[in-house]
């Protein structure tokens, strides 16, 4: 697979930066996750200006324009012949030296790697996740605002690792107030008496852009959405739930902390909201 990095293709292992950049030393860049279907760039404009909003918070210049970088997105698609992949777009900070200040580096870096897709297994699909919640709270939107889509993920990683130490798929992450906030890789949505039910942006989540698609899908469909502040005891007590994440795409959880939730398998309005999504993302 060819590997774009600030301009140049390059291969698979000959795709390298500098252990001087500030993205490896410190984390200190942005990324995205898209994906391509059948040719076709799910939501790019959404993606680069989510990307480009990341940037401009932490200060960092990217050194493309949003056409520019949706071109070298198509470029590196092309070269490797792929209609359906995952697409990971990062800037990073670029090369510096052993200290934090951002103004001590230059050349902040443009990577595209894209790959055929690593979904969940079909299983959990059809039967549904089980997650439980992590003792590590998603970061406090003072300190790492989770809305920047930055390179340091291990906020996410410790509760992930929590969930794996657990046996379960996925960790529910709450906020410092105790609220819902979202998963480690995906945002969560409850179903509770035909409404649907996510945490709104300032419960300190970032804001999905499969969770934006499946909100207006929702509202299409004649079905009222929340973004309502929610509890553990909303989960528990829900009829149905789902994960969104450009990766994942819809994926119904069946238990939480050890904890059924509705009848224990995959809910209608999930099923139909992932029929929806798969009609949308495949037209
Ligand atoms: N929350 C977090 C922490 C994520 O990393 C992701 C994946 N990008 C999401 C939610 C889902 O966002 P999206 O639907 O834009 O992929």
């Amino acid at each position: 697979m060819k590997v774009y990095i600030s301009g140049t293709l390059y291969e698979q292992d000959e795709a390298k930066i500098s252990v001087y950049d500030h993205g490896f030393l410190y984390g200190d860049g942005v990324f995205e996750g898209i994906r391509c279907y059948n040719g076709k760039v799910f939501k790019l404009q959404e993606h680069l200006d989510r990307l480009y909003e990341s940037a401009r918070h932490i200060c960092l210049e990217i050194p493309l324009s949003k056409q520019q970088f949706a071109d070298a997105i198509h470029m590196t698609l092309q070269a490797n012949k792929l209609r359906d992949a995952y697409i990971r777009a990062v800037v990073t900070r670029g090369a510096g030296y052993l200290g934090l200040d951002p103004r001590k580096t230059s050349n902040p870096q443009v990577i595209i790697i894209t790959d055929t897709i690593a979904l969940y297994p079909s299983e959990y699909y059809e039967k549904g996740l089980e997650i439980c919640t992590a003792a590590t709270i998603r970061n406090h939107p003072a300190a790492l605002n989770p809305r920047i889509k930055s390179l340091n993920y291990l906020n996410n990683i410790l509760a992930k690792l929590e969930a794996v130490r657990a046996g379960c798929q996925e960790a529910l992450m709450l906020n410092h107030k105790g609220e819902i906030a979202e998963c480690t890789g995906d945002n969560i949505f409850l179903v509770k008496r035909g409404l649907l039910r996510t945490p709104p942006l300032d419960a300190g989540i970032l804001e999905g852009i499969t969770r934006n698609t499946v909100i207006e899908l929702a509202r299409k469909s004649g079905i009222e959405v929340q973004e309502i502040a929610l509890t553990r005891h909303d989960v528990f007590s829900a009829d149905e739930c789902f994960l969104t994440g450009t990766a994942a795409e819809i994926v119904p959880v069946v238990k939480c902390d050890g904890r059924p939730i509705g009848a224990g398998v995959p809910g209608p309005i999930t099923r139909m909201l992932r029929e929806q999504f798969m009609a949308l993302t495949r037209e």
